[in-house]
């Protein structure tokens, strides 16, 4: 998708006025793009429509740069689609807090347990896992070791005791929860490849039953455009308060959710990034937009380099970009520092700019890092300091001490300024730009 809009986009800021015929060719291009990423039909009919209207009105002609007010429409009614404002979870004025999870199989339900439990006890939560989902043999296990990793308990009904009636097990573990004072109770439930009509009874008479203050609908992002109808079926038979887009990581970026959300006008709560517990984070309309449209995810990436590395480091670097006196050393430090943040190629994904990288993006590996760090200690002090020094003979100089081309080099040089670049505006708190574009 942001491939394709980037193209789009760049070919519209070349020209300083619009006309109808640009504005139509700009509709036409988002339209196919939204098409490809697996949007569905009627949303993206919706979405150009809106977008062609206002991208023709006098907000438009009467802007400074109109191709630039043209992104900002479509910025803006993507975030709109989104759910607008993030929506928080709620929870219950009286604990516990009961939050039920529903979905097809493989969606990422388990999993999300735990990582609800892992980030709701970081927030000093008391969380409960509960086995509802009776249908699979190793379905229990499996919530177990989940539960063991986040450092949750699990509620599972005692074999040979009842065992198999799941509405049951949810039931008994609200009172549970109650009397050992858990605040958060997590309905873990069963699922079908499918949408079928037995579960989907079975999830509405838990629902019934214990009446969540949260249903959360999780969907694999990646299923395209299977993803309305399978939205919808829930919908109707189980209804929810609140959707979780599992497996974000992967190549969807965000077909499915501007489809979902769209269609049951149910916002987005959760972002599901990775099979590890910690790969998750709270949704933020504003950000999938930027996402979608290759601004590349800053703040999720500052504030996960915020819980990665400790908050005096964090405000060093901070200090050092709103400055300028941010060096190639310290790009080195923080590059070795985001090994611990998960995958590089997670973070290089969420880059402005990378979305036009996807292959090489693919071809990353941990050997980047190496080849970053042979060429930046091949640097002298001085020049690690104050890049501007690195002239031409200096860079082939480099060169040959890393065993590295120069292009290598120029290369790194130039992620190193577009890097500080982008993070003293956001430092600032301003709004990130991306190289050769204006502010959206
Ligand atoms: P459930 O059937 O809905 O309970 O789904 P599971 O939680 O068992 O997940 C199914 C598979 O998807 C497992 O292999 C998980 O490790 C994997 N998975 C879950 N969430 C994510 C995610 O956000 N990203 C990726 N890449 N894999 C995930
Ligand atoms: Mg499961």
């Amino acid at each position: 998708l942001s491939d394709r809009l980037s193209e789009t986009f760049k070919n519209l800021r070349k020209k300083g006025t619009l006309s109808a015929s640009d504005v139509d060719g700009t509709v036409r291009e988002i339209r196919r793009a939204l098409i490809d990423a697996d949007v569905a039909f009627d949303v993206v009919k919706e979405f150009t429509g809106r977008v062609r209207e206002r991208a023709l009105g006098d907000e438009v002609n009467k802007a400074l740069n109109p191709a630039q007010q043209v992104v900002k429409i479509v910025n803006d009614e993507l975030v709109g689609i989104l759910g607008g404002q993030q929506r928080r979870l709620e929870f219950a004025k009286t604990p516990p807090t009961v939050i039920m999870l529903a979905g097809l199989q493989g969606a990422g339900k388990t999993t999300l347990a735990g990582k609800l439990a892992k980030w709701l006890t970081k927030d000093g939560h008391t969380p409960l896992l509960v086995a509802a989902d009776l249908q699979r043999p190793n379905a229990v296990t499996q919530l177990g070791v989940v539960a063991e990793q986040a450092g949750a308990t699990l509620f599972a009904p005692e074999p040979g005791n009842g065992v198999g009636d799941p509405v049951r097990v949810a039931k008994d573990s609200i009172k549970f929860a109650r009397d050992k004072q858990y605040d958060t109770v997590i309905i873990d439930t069963a699922g079908r490849l499918g949408v079928d009509a037995e579960l989907m009874k079975q999830a509405a008479n838990i629902r019934k039953a214990v009446d969540p203050d949260e249903v959360l609908f999780v969907i694999d992002a990646m299923i395209g455009q299977d993803a309305v109808a399978t939205a919808k079926a829930f919908q109707e038979g189980v209804d929810f308060t609140g959707v979780v887009l599992s497996k974000l990581d992967g190549d969807a970026r965000g077909g499915a959710a501007l489809s979902v959300a769209s269609v049951t006008g149910r916002p987005i709560i959760f972002a599901s990034t990775g099979e590890t517990l910690d790969e998750f984070e709270p949704f933020h309309p504003d950000r999938m937009a930027s996402r979608i449209l290759d601004l590349g995810d800053i703040l999720t990436l500052i504030e996960q380099a915020q819980e990665a590395f400790d908050e005096e480091e964090a405000r060093k670097v901070a200090e050092k970009f709103a400055t300028d006196t941010f060096t190639l050393d310290d790009f080195l430090k923080q590059m070795q520092q985001l090994r611990n943040m998960g995958s590089i190629k997670k973070m290089m994904g969420m880059l402005p700019g990378m979305g036009q990288m996807r292959d090489q993006l693919d071809n990353f590996d941990e050997r980047e890092i190496v080849r970053t760090e042979a060429i930046i200690q091949s640097m002298t002090k001085a020049e690690r300091t104050n890049p501007k020094l690195l002239n031409g003979s200096r860079r082939l100089r480099i060169a040959r001490g890393s065993g590295m081309t120069v292009t290598d080099v120029n290369q790194l040089v130039q992620r190193f300024e577009q890097a500080a670049k982008m993070m003293k505006t956001v430092a600032k708190g301003g709004v990130p730009q991306v190289p050769g574009m204006g502010p959206v």
